[in-house]
């Protein structure tokens, strides 16, 4: 199972990474873990867009999901013709979100490029992947997921406050890859974002490996949130970048070559 960091900043685009947007990949089959906003033209580096088999999407915040909305342009209007639908698994009112965004008329707005799938907490196969999704603690109905494939396990937090779910998805993680919006401060507005230090603290309830910081707010200073994960966690920990890749390993057939970065 590999991951590619697409974009991690957090809450809008910043200067070096669009919104929050991954990548991960098993025996070929290639799924996005959110599109947010940017994220569509750094996408293209990593896979074809019309060879991406699956969209995840944790919830409906701009940074999460509005490429959405050039992606259902590039496969309505392929040159080819317009490809069989993906499946775009979302919370509810995914697919009314993604039509009033663009200009559509919900009926059909984007149902012909997408096949629209509810979300709810529990555990599905999607493609090689089992996926495990639960409420986590955020102003809008939000999913962290657990992602397990040949014998290892992905944690992504979305977003979230404290969390009692994501500790729970992210149980004994290969990685946690755990939002840090925040720098500790007092005053905080709760039930909304973790620091550096909140995500140390789930990745040590949840005994992950590796916890890897993502969804930071540029502007704030990495260096930071990464001092405050490491001193509430004694595993590694690591921040995202633009472009990098983790590659998990596990025991399934071997991916084939054709990845197909352009
Ligand atoms: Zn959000």
């Amino acid at each position: 199972m590999r991951l590619t960091v697409v974009g991690y900043a957090g809450s809008f685009p910043g200067p070096d990474s669009p919104a929050s947007c991954y990548l991960l990949e098993a025996e070929g089959f290639r799924m996005v873990l959110d599109l947010g906003s940017g994220a569509l033209g750094p996408l293209q580096r990593h896979v074809r867009l019309n060879d991406v088999d699956a969209v995840c999407i944790s919830h409906l915040h701009v940074d999460h999901y509005m490429d959405m909305c050039p992606y259902w342009v590039v496969r309505n209007y392929a040159p080819g013709g317009t490809p069989p639908p993906i499946p775009v698994y979302g919370p509810a009112g995914t697919a009314n979100r993604l039509a009033l965004a663009y200009g559509l008329d919900p009926d059909p707005g984007m149902t012909r490029v997408f096949d629209f799938v509810t979300l709810s907490p529990g555990r599905r196969e999607i493609g090689p992947f089992s996926v495990t999704a639960g409420h986590v603690n955020h102003p809008v109905e939000t999913f962290g997921f657990r992602i397990e494939y040949g014998g290892r396990a992905l944690a992504y937090s979305a977003d979230t406050g404290e969390s009692a779910t994501l500790a729970e998805l992210a149980r004994s993680a290969d990685v946690l890859l755990c939002e840090a919006s925040f720098i500790d401060r007092p005053g905080l507005p709760a039930n909304l974002h973790l620091t550096g230090r909140g995500a140390g603290e789930h990745a040590a309830r949840a005994g992950a490996g590796h916890l890897v910081l993502t969804h930071l707010t540029p502007g704030n200073d990495p260096a930071c949130t990464l001092a405050e994960a490491q001193s509430a966690f004694g595993g590694t920990v690591s921040l995202a970048s633009a472009d990098r890749v983790i590659d998990l390993g596990g025991d399934g057939p071997l991916a084939p070559s054709a990845a197909s970065p352009r």
